[in-house]
């Protein structure tokens, strides 16, 4: 690519990956970068839900459950093999909130987002219930709705490999550290993991730095402005899973939050989340003590084995970007986003806030404002179930049964997993294998030599921690010592990892 691009996206969490790829679809060309792995930061750290958050209704935001909600349906076409339908069973406590008061936040749910893919929801006794059997006893009744599940990570790569396969250049550990704006254009200047710099102009920039946003337009872009974000901590905590089937649990809290239990990785439950004020470095969230005492007490309340600190095998924090619409109470702070273009000199677009549920509909904003600067060619096109983001042509379970069929050699756990990160890519780790030895190098957990280089050579993975814990979840699965392979065989081939996409 030439130092020249129509867009320059800085920020490559889920909302930048999700504009680039809408600007290239359009004819633009597009440069991205980020400072650290694509989705390192909170676009990793969600709950992984795309949903259209029950609990927002009873904060009357009928806007954004309908908008999220109808792109639940989009989404699971686009991406099947990292968006699946979730069923959730929420136990009732009449002096938390009334039956009636429940049904009719359901009915709205079930309702107001074009539902036709998932089941409706349903009242069900717990009593002599499956889904009941892990529940203390004095929860007699609830309710069972849809929603659904994303790997969170992995739905941003696959946004950023078709960004790629399109013609945008993505630069991930890729620092944006100044841009200076004149009349037509920005003079961008990258520093990349090493510290060399590279400057290329830029018709518009487009700041998607999450909860960077406003130190952003203070520290590197200079742009005056009045704009303040809430930053908000989420942490969740992971234990040895506390029941048996595959539906996930909303609970309520006297607090009037909720917290979720998620089937999570088979041999797991996610627990999340938290929501705390935060104004430290993004970059350096944790979750703390209190946090992790909050959700052992709030699944507590509900599971007959009760869970402590000690329990907790894995814990992960992010930081919400969210629109400070002045709410006293973090958890009641709006989920919406707001794009602002700012046209006093070359263009400069900002994203504010935004769930993961909703980046793809925020992208076709983004864009829709930029065409009104930018020769785009053709309109919105990211909801075409014909344009599916990478490996998503097929549903996933059929994919892994066919894989099956054709290499009885296979085991249905990594047929599975496989079908289930890659999609119909999966092909290409697989390739022409006649066995499991045929796959490489085993680093524990049935991650093969096969898999570790296509992540490099196709999704920009460069360290342990980008295959263990973003591209996977395998980080669960495998030993320390087996962790310590994987870092050994990615230093050893550093020089043949140059490739990308
Ligand atoms: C605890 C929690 C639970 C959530 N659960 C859900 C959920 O279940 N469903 C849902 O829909 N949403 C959920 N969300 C919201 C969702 O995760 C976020 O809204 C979304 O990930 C924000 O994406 P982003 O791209 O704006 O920000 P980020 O993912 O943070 O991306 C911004 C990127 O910009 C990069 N950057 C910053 N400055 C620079 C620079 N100078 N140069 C280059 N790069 C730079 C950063 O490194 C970062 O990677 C949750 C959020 C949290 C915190």
């Amino acid at each position: 690519m030439t130092g020249m691009v129509d867009v320059m996206v800085v920020g490559g969490g889920i909302n930048g990956v999700g504009i680039a790829r809408d600007a290239v679809g359009r004819g633009l060309s597009v440069c991205l970068c980020e400072r650290d792995d694509l989705a390192a930061h909170t676009s990793s750290a969600s709950t992984k839900l795309i949903h259209g958050g029950l609990r927002y209704l009873e904060q009357y935001e009928f806007a954004l459950v309908g908008k999220a909600l109808a792109e639940r349906e989009v989404l699971l076409k686009l991406a099947p093999h990292v968006i699946w339908p979730l069923r959730f069973v929420l136990p009732h406590e009449s002096h938390l909130r009334p039956a009636w008061m429940i049904r009719l936040g359901l009915f709205l749910y079930d309702h107001l987002g074009r539902r036709r893919s998932l089941p409706g929801s349903r009242r069900i006794r717990l009593e002599g219930n499956p889904l009941g059997a892990p529940l203390k006893p004095q929860f007699h009744t609830g309710f069972v709705y849809s929603d659904a599940w994303v790997q969170d990570a992995r739905l941003a790569v696959l946004n950023a490999m078709d960004a790629a396969a399109r013609g945008a250049e993505i630069l991930p550990r890729t620092r944006c550290v100044a841009a200076v704006r004149s009349a037509g254009h920005w003079q961008v200047t990258l520093a990349d993991a090493a510290g060399r710099e590279r400057t290329l102009t830029a018709r518009a920039l487009v700041n998607a730095t999450g909860p960077w946003a406003v130190r952003f337009l203070d520290e590197i872009a200079h742009v005056p402005h009045t704009h303040t974000l809430r930053l908000v901590k989420g942490s969740h905590i992971v234990v040895r899973r506390l029941f048996e089937h595959d539906h996930a649990y909303i609970f309520q809290q006297p607090d009037r939050r909720i917290v979720f239990a998620i089937p999570y990785e088979h041999d797991y439950t996610l627990i999340g989340t938290t929501d705390v004020d935060y104004h430290g470095d993004p970059a350096q969230v944790h979750i703390d003590a209190e946090e992790t005492a909050y959700l052992c007490a709030a699944v507590n309340r509900y599971f007959r084995r009760a869970i402590a600190p000690a329990d907790v095998v894995w814990s992960y924090s992010g930081v919400r970007p969210l629109l400070d619409d002045h709410q006293q109470n973090a958890s009641e702070v709006t989920r919406d986003y707001r794009l602002e273009l700012d046209t006093d000199g070359a263009p400069l677009l900002n994203v504010f806030g935004g769930k993961l549920t909703t980046y793809r509909r925020l992208g076709e904003e983004a864009l829709d404002l930029l065409a009104n600067v930018l020769p785009t060619r053709g309109g919105a096109w990211t909801s075409d179930p014909a344009q599916p983001l990478p490996g998503g042509e097929r549903d996933p379970n059929a994919l892994a049964d066919a894989w099956r069929a054709q290499r009885p050699w296979l085991t249905a756990s990594l047929a599975w997993r496989l079908a289930h990160q890659y999609g119909t890519r999966g092909e290409r780790i697989l390739g022409e294998a006649g066995s499991l030895d045929a796959l490489g190098i085993a680093f524990g957990a049935e991650l093969y030599q096969a898999e570790v280089d296509y992540l490099r050579e196709h999704e920009w993975a460069q360290t342990a921690e980008d295959i263990l814990w973003r591209r996977s979840k395998l980080g669960l699965h495998v030993t320390p010592a087996d962790a310590a392979r994987l870092a050994a065989y990615l230093a050893d081939t550093q020089s043949a990892a140059a490739g990308t996409a």
